[in-house]
């Protein structure tokens, strides 16, 4: 079985071609990704499918949105502890000034923030700009 249909098996989702090419972009791209760079690499994109694919890894715990206070919604494998409930991707994000990639940094995790009485923390993200591995 290969990782990309592992994941599928392992979030209860029935294997299709789509959602397997999906997932080999997401593994061998190293980064996060919007939705016109997944376009790019399938061959027939059809972009609504591609649209309930991504909403449908979401809400399964397959992929998070990596926030990177960008105006391009981006998206990256989730941490295997992941699921349909719950997700806990509360690690750190570094955006790339020079590429402008989103990195997911998988063991850089959010400091617990302090709040004030009365205020409640759903999720916290964190955004690092900076430069690159490869662009340094
Ligand atoms: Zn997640
Ligand atoms: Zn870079
Ligand atoms: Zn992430």
């Amino acid at each position: 079985m290969t990782t990309a249909e592992s994941i599928l098996k392992k979030h209860h989702l029935r294997v299709t071609q789509f959602r397997l090419d999906v997932i080999s972009i997401f593994t061998s791209a190293g980064r996060a990704l919007a939705s016109h760079d997944i376009e790019e690499k399938l061959h027939d994109a059809d972009r609504i499918t591609l649209y309930r694919t991504l909403k449908s890894f979401e809400d399964k715990g397959i992929i998070h949105k990596a926030i990177d206070g960008t105006l391009t919604q981006k998206f990256a494998l989730c941490e295997a502890q992941c699921n349909e409930h719950h997700h806990h991707d509360e690690h750190v994000h570094f955006h790339c000034l020079k590429c402008e990639n989103t990195f997911c940094m998988d063991h850089v995790y959010v400091p617990k923030v302090v709040l004030p009485s009365g205020f409640t923390a759903e999720q916290t993200n964190m955004i690092v700009n900076g430069v690159c591995e490869s662009c340094s």
